[in-house]
């Protein structure tokens, strides 16, 4: 099982809930950015290019608490930046998990293994390792030589001290789909609960603008990659959103599913975009203009958007908003499909990378160390 049969309990009675309510928008995950430092400068980021007295900047445990019971989901997604150089970390998560919030924490386990001793295991917690690859594509997309393997060991470690242990992946333009599919074998085989896969999004930020993917070359690529299943490999995304992925159906966006706050409020619309910040959940929810994201709203920059923290939400809504999708969804869980596919085998056995041209590398090497990070926020 993807999610622990309590978890999923949790997040089906909730959105019942919700639709019980008739409430035609609301929220499914908090996406809670604590701070923007980072201990990685990838590429393909739009979150650590701000001013020092930004990243040195972070959420109280209070701030983040408030934030929760304001907008009341059951599942939290600490991203960040780096939330293990956030000082107050384990104290957020164990008042989170004293909520009886189902936690992701989002960290690129640089620091995973030398900090795992300040956490508890809990079915609340899950480490939601950032691995974009196999070594040497997850080495370059996080512009780190080692990072794979101090990744990786951060991984066994937490998996070994009884921790539930996911990972996220992001692919751009040039992913080999034969690589990915046995970096998924390297995961599990890693003993990691499950896994998570999603396209990058076009951050106007980041410092590689070449690599992110259409939507025509995201639905090929992840038709090549996530059709003709192992029976090994469990995923943490609904079965539906997979299937937008794959280009197997559309859902629409519905930004307020996965709202965020960070040190600057509620951010409107989404995770991705900045069109200013709200000073409350409500504030956010009341006077933001939805129907202008969306692909169908025409914006510019939800065109070629397919990232899950837009669209995972839709899945599940749409998922309890009939007794098809209720049918479709209980079907998908109780017989999982391997989406055997002829044509997606072919196009797996001859992928060629679309570009040839290598990611944007970043020079600076930012600290690895807890102690070197310290130092940095305390200047
Ligand atoms: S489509 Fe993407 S960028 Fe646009 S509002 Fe939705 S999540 Fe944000």
């Amino acid at each position: 099982m993807a999610v622990p049969v309590s978890q999923a309990w949790t997040v089906a009675t909730y959105v019942l809930k919700q639709k019980l309510k008739r409430r035609k928008r609301y929220p499914l995950v908090l996406m809670l950015e604590p701070l923007f430092r980072c201990n990685l400068a990838c590429a393909g980021c739009g979150k650590i290019q701000y001013p020092a007295h930004i990243l040195k900047a972070e959420l109280s445990p209070e701030e983040c608490f408030k934030a929760v019971e304001e907008c009341g989901t059951p599942m939290v997604s600490i991203p960040g930046g780096e939330p293990l150089l956030h000082p107050k970390m384990p104290e957020i998560v164990a008042g989170l998990v004293a909520r009886k919030k189902y936690v992701y924490m989002c960290t690129n386990a640089l620091l995973l293994k030398e900090k795992l001793h300040l956490f508890q295991p809990s079915k609340y917690l899950s480490f939601s390792v950032h691995v974009d690859g196999e070594r040497e594509h997850h080495d370059f997309s996080v512009c780190r030589e080692g990072g794979y393997d101090v990744a990786m060991e951060g991984v066994r470690a937490a998996v070994a001290a009884g921790f539930r242990v996911t990972t996220n992946t992001t692919l751009f333009d040039g992913a080999d789909p034969n690589s990915v599919r046995r970096h998924f074998d390297q995961l599990m085989e890693a003993g990691v609960e499950s896994m998570m896969v999603s396209p990058g999004y076009t951050y106007d930020k980041a410092p590689d603008q070449n690599h992110f993917l259409g939507k025509a070359r995201s639905r090929k690529l992840f038709r090549a990659i996530l059709s003709n299943r192992k029976k090994s490999w469990e995923f943490n995304t609904h079965p539906l959103f997979a299937e937008f992925l794959m280009g197997k159906r559309n859902f629409e966006c519905t930004p307020w599913g996965m709202p965020t706050f960070s040190i600057f409020g509620w951010q409107k619309p989404c995770y991705l975009l900045q069109d200013g910040y709200a000073d409350s959940f409500e504030e956010l929810m009341e006077e933001t203009e939805w129907s202008n994201y969306g692909a169908k709203s025409g914006n510019p920059r939800c065109q070629n958007c397919m990232v899950h923290s837009g669209h995972e939400a839709s899945a599940v809504d749409y998922n309890f908003s009939s007794l098809k999708g209720l049918m479709v969804t209980a079907r998908r869980y109780m017989f999982p499909s391997l989406y055997k596919d002829a044509d997606a085998e072919k196009l797996l056995n001859e992928w060629r990378p679309a570009h040839a041209t290598p990611l944007v590398q970043i020079a600076a090497q930012p600290a690895t160390s807890s102690a070197e990070m310290e130092s940095v926020a305390g200047d």
